[in-house]
Order: C-alpha cells, then sequence, then structure tokens
C-alpha cells in the first residue's frame, strides 16, 4: 500500500532536498532524482540507475510517485480536451486542455468544490469538500503532459481557473507553482503560470511577494453592492482593498508585472454600458487587461449569457477608455469544458442512482 508514503510529485526542489537530506543525501541526489521525475518521467525507483541502491531501496520504502485517477476524459471537436479525476469519497475534480494556434493552455483545479459561492459559478454551487495537496496539483500536469506527449501536443501555459480558489490552498498551490516554475521541472516562464483569484486579499498580498507567476483577478463588477452579491467573498474584502492589493502586486517582484481582470458578463446584470464606464474608472492607470467571458450556462443557474452585440457594445466602452480588453471566446462546449461543470454532473448522477 502507498496510503502511508510521501507522493514526490508534491515536494518542490528545497523540500525534496529537506527529505534526501534525512537519508544522508545532498543537492546532487535532489537534481538526478528531479531528472528522472520529470525529465525522463521514470516512476519506478528501481530504475533509476545513478541512484545508490540503498538510496532506492529507502525511496521505495518511504515514498511513491503517483499520478491521479482518471475516470472520464472527452475530447472535444475543437480539440479541448477535458479530464474527469477521482478525488476520492465520491468526490471529483477537473482538468482541461485548451489548445489555440501558438499555444497549449492546462487549466488545472485546486480544491475539491469551492467555499466562496459566487453565484454564477458551479463549483460554488457544490460547495467546499477539501483541498488538494501539491501533489494532486502537480498530478494533473504530470497526467496531462503523458497524455499530450504522445500526441505530439504540448503545455505551453498553466492556468489555476478550474475548480476551486487557488489563494485558499496556499499551502500547496506556492510548491506546485515552484515546480512548475523550475527548469528541473516544468522550467514554464512566470508569464506563462496564472493564479487567478476571487480576491483572498491576505493571500494576495503574500503571494506579490512569495511567487512570480502571472495574476488574474475575478471582478466581475465594477460596485461593491453587484459584486457583494456575485462574488460574495467581496462582503469581506470590498473592490478598494482588493485593488490596492493588486497595486501591491503590481509594484512587487522585479520585473513588470500586468494583471488579468476577468469578468463574467451576465445578460442584464452587469454588462451594461453604465457599467462598462465604472469598470473602466476602477482600473484607470494600471497595468491592467480586462478578458471578458461569457457566461457558460448550467442547469441550476439563475443566470443567461449576454448577447453578443451587448459583449461588443461594453468591449468598446472600454477601448473608449483606452483598456486592453480581449473576450474569452467560448471553447469545447460539446464536451461542457466550463468551470466546474462536468464533475457537477457526475456527482448529479450519482446522487440519483443512490436515491
Ligand atoms: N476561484 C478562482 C479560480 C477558478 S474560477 C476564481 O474565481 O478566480 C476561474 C474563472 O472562471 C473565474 O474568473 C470565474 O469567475 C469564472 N467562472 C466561474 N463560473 C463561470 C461560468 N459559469 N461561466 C463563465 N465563467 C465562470
Ligand atoms: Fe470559487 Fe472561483 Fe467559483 Fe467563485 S468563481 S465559487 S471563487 S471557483
Amino acid at each position: 500500500m502507498t496510503k502511508s508514503k510521501i507522493n514526490l510529485l508534491g515536494l518542490n526542489q528545497e523540500q525534496l532536498t529537506g527529505l534526501l537530506a534525512t537519508f544522508g543525501e545532498n543537492l546532487y541526489r535532489t537534481k538526478q532524482l528531479m531528472q528522472w521525475i520529470y525529465k525522463y518521467q521514470q516512476f519506478d525507483f528501481n530504475k533509476m540507475l545513478n541512484l545508490s541502491k540503498k538510496l532506492r531501496q529507502q525511496l521505495q520504502e518511504s515514498a511513491c510517485i503517483e499520478i491521479p485517477k482518471v475516470v472520464k476524459q472527452d475530447n472535444a471537436l475543437d480539440g479541448v480536451i477535458k479530464w474527469v479525476i477521482d478525488a476520492g469519497a465520491g468526490n471529483f475534480i477537473e482538468t482541461v486542455y485548451i489548445p489555440e494556434k501558438d499555444r497549449g493552455t492546462l487549466c488545472i483545479s485546486s480544491q475539491v468544490g469551492c467555499s466562496l459561492a459566487c453565484t454564477f459559478c458551479s463549483t460554488g454551487m457544490q460547495g467546499f469538500n477539501r483541498n488538494l495537496s501539491a501533489a494532486e496539483i502537480i498530478g494533473q500536469v504530470m497526467m496531462a503532459n503523458l497524455y499530450l506527449q504522445d500526441k505530439g501536443k504540448r503545455i505551453s501555459n498553466v492556468v489555476f481557473m478550474g475548480m476551486g480558489e487557488p489563494l485558499l490552498n496556499e499551502k500547496a498551490v506556492y510548491p506546485a507553482c515552484d515546480l512548475l516554475l523550475d527548469d528541473l521541472a516544468f522550467g514554464l516562464s512566470r508569464r506563462k503560470v496564472t493564479i487567478s483569484t476571487s480576491g483572498v486579499v491576505p493571500a494576495l498580498l503574500r503571494m506579490a511577494d512569495r511567487i512570480p507567476v502571472s495574476l488574474a483577478v475575478s471582478l466581475h463588477a465594477a460596485d461593491d453592492n453587484l459584486r457583494d452579491e456575485l462574488v460574495p467573498i467581496n462582503q469581506k474584502y470590498p473592490i478598494q482593498e482588493l485593488l490596492a492589493a493588486c497595486k501591491v502586486y503590481l509594484n512587487a517582484g522585479t520585473q513588470e508585472r500586468h494583471i488579468l481582470f476577468e469578468y463574467v458578463m451576465l445578460d442584464g446584470v452587469n454588462d451594461s454600458s453604465a457599467q462598462g464606464k465604472k469598470l473602466a474608472i476602477l482600473l484607470k492607470g494600471m497595468s491592467a487587461k480586462v478578458n471578458l467571458i461569457p457566461f457558460n450556462p448550467f442547469p441550476e443557474s439563475r443566470y443567461k449569457t449576454s448577447k453578443k452585440v451587448t459583449i461588443e457594445k461594453f468591449q468598446d466602452v472600454l477601448f473608449a477608455a483606452n483598456i486592453r480588453t480581449t473576450t474569452r471566446s467560448t471553447r469545447g462546449e460539446d464536451v461542457d469544458a466550463a468551470c466546474g461543470q462536468l464533475a457537477g454532473k457526475i456527482i448529479d448522477k450519482t446522487k440519483r442512482t443512490k436515491k
């Protein structure tokens, strides 16, 4: 049984060095071990022949390299791939691959469910179950990479935009980011790894110093009244506090930083030109870009997607204020590749058969 064994996929370079030090090994060994795992994708300690027999045995006894169990894979017609992963105890998480002309983005989950209950989000509607471990987070990337590389495809970007709020799981998300950036692991540049948050301000302030990845902020409304309703964590950390933390993030680090503000377009709720103008005023002078996300409907939701012309009008208001704005294209619709949807369906099915 591997239950009590430590899954090495969850350890960043420093943590792995700490573990190996308990066996009397040094940094040189960490590098060899990481090469086996990430470069050669060799998960059998016995085949790591440049490690001593004694170390291989010690690793065998106390550690493992385990990839999450995929229970369902859907390939959409547009190339989007969605995996549903068994998170134990009847829970599921999802990972989505979105190929584009010049890149391949992997959207990963950080928690099973989410406690923040945004009213337009199906993950939020499921409630919170538990945090994922760093090994389960990196496991999603490893699993997808193993599948994609065989097909000649590549993960160029990783975004924490699957299920869960990454900044409520800092303990696992930061070491996972370390590994995504580490040349001995996935070696992605800091611009190609994005944490998306609904605005957990104290964690955002810590993140600004701890990890040099890109930031996306789920704003979705330009005034506190509406944001309190759509993104309830706004009642605790209102817009001005959130934007102040965003400014700290922008000024931290040694390289130039930008923020992507996400804005889900909900018909008749947050999509008027007046609201667009308010948004432009809020973001004035910030190193920011806005991404308008057409709302992805799901059965229990009370919202509708904004009309195409309304989205275009809203975008024009932002353009007029010189704010860089893009509209996210809807992808993978035939496999429900929106946040939390497929995992939600599986849970429903389980409930139905239990009745
Ligand atoms: N918890 C984090 C990251 C996961 S959600 C966050 O909220 O930022 C990733 C993005 O998907 C967020 O911008 C979120 O607001 C958006 N989202 C959630 N449900 C959606 C839906 N039904 N349609 C469109 N976007 C949605
Ligand atoms: Fe959680 Fe993000 Fe969904 Fe809000 S949008 S409920 S923070 S996963």
